[in-house]
């Protein structure tokens, strides 16, 4: 059906491998008032880290992730993920500490960065390169839309072809990229994105659903009728036309994302993750 995170990671690492989220203390450009102070109008104010370690140090934040899944995992190694904000938003010395100190321990056996990208500047990327020869090192962009017209009403805050630049750097680099892409995002189509961010030469994706949070300037948008809730079996077509533009080799890393479900406005439905991944995949197997 799709290549499957599980499959990949173990034809890779050859075992079971677990994500541990990190917080390394960032911020955006898109919120600091570099490129604006809103943010993209769906970004919480956790900007998309709500399940990330906070406020210690990077071993501490590790061993913290690690117990919160030991009851899950009997064996199996980790990747290292810095997932709030712009992780590369900062200067060469300071994430060399942060990346170097996640990927120090032995059962960590690689790193993924989430970040914009119009933050991967020339010395941003030979650092990334650097560290890939130890272990790898994967890039996660949000793209969300290949639309920039959809872009600009989210306030994204760079052109789609900025992405296009980033992937080819990071690619020429020979790290691996995976793309966050949004379902749900009013007046778009998030299947001709997918396919864009293939012929870019993405290597993995991630779909979120379009969800609706508590103090998100998306929020007044949804109040006053601009935005609506997608149903779940709205979300499941928009997932399988996505997925159907998507050759073998593509991984697919989520089918669907996590709001916190405290700030959950709507849709109410994807609060509950297993129902929703059930119904999801039984939408899919019916092809
Ligand atoms: S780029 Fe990411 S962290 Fe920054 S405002 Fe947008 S979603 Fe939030």
């Amino acid at each position: 059906m799709y290549r499957t995170a599980n499959e990949y990671y173990k034809e890779k690492f050859g075992c079971k491998v677990y994500k541990l989220s990190l917080d390394g203390g960032f911020t955006c450009p898109n919120r600091d008032g570099s490129i604006s102070t809103g943010g993209c109008i769906f970004c919480s104010a956790l900007g998309g880290g709500e399940f990330a370690e906070r406020g210690t140090d990077i071993p501490t934040q590790l061993e913290l992730a690690k117990k919160r899944v030991e009851n899950k995992i009997k064996s199996g190694k980790y990747i290292a993920y810095f997932q709030s904000f712009t992780n590369t938003y900062g200067s060469v010395d300071r994430l060399r500490a942060l990346f170097t100190a996640a990927l120090a321990p032995e059962d960590i056996v690689g790193l993924n960065i989430g970040t914009r990208p119009d933050c991967l500047p020339d010395e941003v990327v030979s650092l990334l390169k650097e560290l890939n020869a130890i272990k790898p090192i994967t890039v996660e962009l949000g793209l969300q839309t290949a639309s920039d017209q959809v872009a600009d009403y989210i306030n994204r805050g760079y052109k789609t072809e900025v992405y296009k630049e980033a992937v080819r750097k990071l690619k020429a680099a020979g790290l691996e990229v995976i793309t966050h892409i949004i379902i749900g995002l009013p007046a778009d189509d998030p299947a001709a994105t997918t396919r864009y961010a293939v012929d870019c030469g993405t290597d993995g994706v991630k779909f979120h659903l379009l969800h609706i949070l508590k103090n998100t300037r998306l929020a007044t948008e949804y109040e006053v009728g601009r935005v609506q809730a997608l149903s779940i079996e709205e979300y499941a077509q928009g997932l399988r036309n996505c997925l159907s533009q998507l050759p073998p080799h593509i991984v697919v890393h989520r089918i669907t994302g996590d709001g916190a479900k405290r700030d959950l406005i709507a849709p109410l439905w994807s609060a509950d993750k297993k129902k929703t991944l059930n119904y999801l995949n039984a939408y899919l197997q019916k092809g």
